[in-house]
């Protein structure tokens, strides 16, 4: 089979990592990849959200199966604009259809599903530039602190929680009435601020059947001690302590299966990842947020831990027949630590060359922001490498990450040195 898969981060290469041990794949691209995914797989450059280009690659290399890494095209309708063209139509495609990718693409789509679902989340009410008058009075009735979000993608940084009720209306303001995240903040979700420990649960689905696979939890600010401005994540843990099988059997009734049955009802067809950010509050588990993709580095801790062929159970999503595979997790504990470019989540240089890769033995390095240029890795962008280890403890696991990253060099190299560190 010969397969593609669409993306360029840290995320892509663990799929390619994982596909790339399959027997069912015989050729593998990656558009358009990096400096790790260029070792196993053959690059292409092209942008996943250009469809004709990604159409031509398709055609050209016949490709059997797409796996969509990121939001933006499943969002734009990539698995549509298959299914609508005669030549793509039988190409089997990892991810849902637009109607489903709502759930990531729109916030107020999302509560509206989970409302709709009886699924347990965060109270809410959604404005846009004509309510924003309704939007104060709904603020003076919450607590401190507030949550405000912008419904459509804003690239992890259209939320924003903030303990001072005058702020938080200056925010609405800005947000509905001066646009401040474009077209992604012409409605706001105002939301109950809920207390407690975050984690994320991935689930697979072909529409009528799911399969869990292992609970991780990342670290999303820049800071020691999770402090900082916001990150795409610095480093994530799995399988998660605090998850007990109390605590994962109530996620899988409240929230997995309603979830897949709310697709169904809704006539939302579903063949790809759902990536469940949810919090614990108190015992209870509640949701933040869906993704429609698997995330990043939370990806790079869990195809790790999964030993079933990954394309064969791509191939069950798309014959519907998931459930039918057995899903094998690797009992040992993952973990991961990002390099990220000094300065990032704010302005940073790229073109750093990258040194000591070849010299890690203890771990998995795979690339995110780095490119081969004349033979050399270099930085291309803002987190650029996930070392990721595994233990017998998620402890051990941490500590050969540590290890490791001792051996790798780049001007400017930033990374958190206390993942895991509060479980
Ligand atoms: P991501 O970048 O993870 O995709 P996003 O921009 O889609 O994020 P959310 O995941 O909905 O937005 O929110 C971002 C973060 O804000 C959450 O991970 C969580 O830490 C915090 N957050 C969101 N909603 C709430 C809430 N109701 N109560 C407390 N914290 C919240």
């Amino acid at each position: 089979m010969h397969i593609l898969i669409l993306g360029s981060g840290g995320r892509e290469h663990a799929f390619a990592w994982k596909i790339n041990q399959s027997k069912i794949c015989t050729k593998l691209f990656v558009a358009p990849g990096n400096s790790g995914t260029a070792n196993i797989a053959e690059n292409l450059s092209v942008s996943p959200t250009n469809f004709p280009a990604v159409k031509a690659l398709v055609l050209y290399h016949n490709i059997d199966m797409v796996v969509v890494g990121p939001e933006d095209p499943l969002v734009e309708g990539i698995h549509d604009f298959f299914l609508e063209d005669e030549q793509l139509k039988h190409i089997a495609v990892i991810g849902p259809q637009k109607a489903a990718a709502q759930l990531e693409g729109s916030k107020e789509f999302a509560k509206q599903f989970m409302m709709r679902h009886s699924i347990p989340t965060a109270a809410y009410s959604s404005f846009n530039a004509n309510t924003i008058e309704d939007g104060y009075q709904f603020l003076e009735t919450l607590n401190a602190p507030y949550v405000l979000k912008a419904d459509g993608l804003a690239a992890g940084k259209g939320v924003l929680i903030l303990n001072d009720l005058e702020q938080a209306k200056t925010e609405l303001k800005y947000m509905l009435l001066d646009k401040k995240f474009g077209k992604a903040s012409t409605t706001v979700v105002i939301e109950e601020f809920l207390d407690g420990i975050e984690l994320s649960c991935f689930v697979l689905t072909d529409g009528e059947h799911y399969k869990i696979l292992p609970m991780a939890k990342d670290y999303k600010r820049i800071g020691e001690g999770d402090t900082g401005l916001n990150t795409g994540g610095m480093g994530a843990v799995s399988p998660v302590p605090f998850a007990d099988e109390v605590f994962k059997s109530k996620i899988e009734e409240r929230i997995v299966k309603p979830t897949v049955e709310g697709l169904k009802k809704d006539n939302l067809p579903y063949k790809g990842f759902i990536f469940i950010g949810l919090i614990k509050v108190g015992n209870e588990p509640k949701v933040i947020e869906y993704n429609v993709r698997m995330g990043d580095p939370e990806t790079e801790v869990v195809l790790p831990r999964l030993k079933t062929d990954l394309v064969e159970i791509f191939n069950a999503i798309h014959s519907q027949t998931l459930h039918n595979v057995e899903i094998e997790i690797d009992h040992r504990a993952a973990t991961t630590v990002m390099l990220v470019s000094g300065g990032y989540p704010e302005a940073y240089e790229k073109g750093k060359e990258i040194t000591g890769v070849d010299s890690v033995n203890e771990s998995i390095v795979f690339h995110a922001g780095a490119n081969l240029v004349d033979g050399k890795i270099l930085t291309s962008g803002g987190r650029v490498m996930a070392i990721t280890s595994y233990g017998n403890t998620y402890q051990e696991a941490i500590k050969k990450s540590y290890q490791s990253i001792d051996n790798i060099k780049f001007d400017k190299m930033y990374y958190r040195t206390d993942i895991g560190f509060d479980l």
